[in-house]
């Protein structure tokens, strides 16, 4: 690796990075054609064909293929090109113009997820050259790059078109992408979440119903007052603690690295067991941002976001109801999380209904494989004071439609940050952006990861 010029490298990968932020994919509507031309002239430009595949107008994706020798099934790297909207006047640059200050190149996308897929593109060009330059020197199995639309909205012009009409594109033994590799500080000491798990969602609605009638004539059976009140237990009830695979080894490996009481209150609440560890969490940790993600990881949890009832104000509407988002720990469909929520609401379930919208199951990747340790291997090689650990995800991404196709997929897309800066409070805001160094650090890691597990020698 010697031989490669690293700094040509990272400033192809910052004009890539700011050649994407000044298209502005903001979805919706999306215009994600723009960057599928982008990235597919830059792969044509370096005699890769790409294949382009527009859902409609506006909105395209880009596929390419570096050609292994079959010994190995492929290798997927996949990023969207979508961003979220922005709020033009809270920002203290144009969202769309890429500039660079202090350091940073700031934009819409810069973190989510244009700086990944830049990262992703450079590397993917730094080997197709490398291949290029050195005849006969062939990776063991196909490198994949997908650059997709809409996973911001999911209307499904992105990978989920992919997964369904075009399988034989994307089809891999593993995925890399977003939300994860990158630093997390907790107690002055570096982590790295690599994410092997995403919580599901359940969306629904929760409904009350009750005696229609005149509002000057009040009585006790009121949809809109038994709404309210399961409503209000929610928000109050706690639900049961369940440790899935990847929780337990993150919290442990928080144990290990934070140690002190900490470290011991962790070991606590992983020896206390579903029953009685959930209280435990805001004990042991210190952190409010950290015990609420511990929360998340380790419970169902069901969000009101929206409520509906009445028309007139006169009138006492038959019905009301809540919208919930619920997110779910792996294993929970719809039912079981239903049953959860009914046990916890107690009597006051009596009075309301549950009606699902839709549902997406949590995915929970096997992280005992040759590639989640090479990547923790170079992660600690390129951070000897950061400590990798399997994470989930209490959102979304992509990762649950590539899976559908068998791929093991984790959230690798190491970047650097300064203590104090924490990915989750960066993403969807306003000013996004990301550091020099860190894309800086986060191409030569993720070289180092495709390159050492799709090359032999
Ligand atoms: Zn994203």
């Amino acid at each position: 690796m010697s031989d490669l010029n690293w700094s040509a490298i990272v400033d192809e990968t910052i004009n890539m990075l700011q050649g994407l932020i000044r298209l502005d994919t903001s979805n919706p509507p999306g215009n994600e054609g723009l960057a599928a031309s982008f990235i597919a002239n830059l792969l044509n430009e370096n005699g890769i064909q790409p294949i382009v595949i527009e859902t409609a107008p506006g909105r395209g994706n880009t596929i390419a293929r570096l050609k292994g020798n079959g010994n190995a099934p492929p290798l997927l790297l996949y990023s969207h090109t979508d961003v979220v909207p922005v709020e033009r006047d809270r920002w203290t640059v144009d969202p769309f113009g890429g500039e660079i200050h202090n350091g940073y190149v700031y934009g819409r996308g810069a973190l989510d997820m244009k700086g990944i897929g830049a990262m992703q593109l450079s590397v993917f060009l730094t080997l197709a050259r490398q291949m290029k330059s050195t005849p006969g020197w062939v990776p063991d199995r196909d490198i994949i790059l997908a650059a997709t639309a809409d996973e911001e909205t999911d209307t499904d012009q992105g990978i989920g078109m992919l997964v369904k009409n075009h399988p034989d594109l994307i089809r891999a033994e593993y995925g890399l992408s977003e939300f994860g590799g990158y630093s997390m500080y907790a107690s002055g000491k570096c982590f790295y979440p690599v994410q092997a798990a995403e919580k599901g969602t359940v969306w629904m609605r929760m409904r009350a119903t009750g005696r229609p009638g005149h509002a000057s004539v009040p009585h006790d059976d009121n949809a809109v007052v038994h709404l309210a009140r399961a409503v209000e237990k929610l928000s109050r009830v706690r639900l049961p603690m369940h440790m899935s695979v990847t929780a337990r080894t993150f919290i442990s490996g928080l144990a290990d690295g934070l140690g002190g009481a900490q470290g011991a209150g962790m070991r606590a609440l992983l020896a206390a067991g579903d029953q009685n560890g959930s209280p435990l969490i805001e004990r042991v940790v210190r952190d409010p941002g950290l015990s609420g993600e511990l929360h998340a990881i380790t419970h169902n949890t069901a969000t009101p976001t929206g409520l509906n009832a009445g028309r007139k104000i006169n009138v006492i509407p038959s019905f009301a109801e809540a919208m919930l988002d619920c997110r779910t720990v792996p294993g929970f469909g719809a039912p079981e999380t239903i049953d959860e929520l009914r046990r916890a609401l107690g009597s006051d379930a009596a009075d309301v209904t549950f009606e699902v919208d839709s549902v997406s199951p949590a995915v929970e990747f096997n992280t005992n494989t040759p590639l989640y340790r090479l990547i923790s291997q170079t992660l600690r090689k390129h951070d000897p004071t950061g400590i990798p650990l399997p994470s989930m995800l209490t959102g979304a991404t992509d990762a649950k439609h590539v899976a559908s196709l068998g791929a093991i997929c984790y959230g690798f897309s190491p970047m650097k940050f300064h203590p104090g800066e924490r990915f989750s409070d960066m993403v969807h805001g306003h000013d996004e952006r990301v550091s020099i160094e860190s894309l800086a650090w986060g191409v030569q890691t993720l070289y180092e990861v495709v390159r050492n597990f799709c090359f032999s020698h």
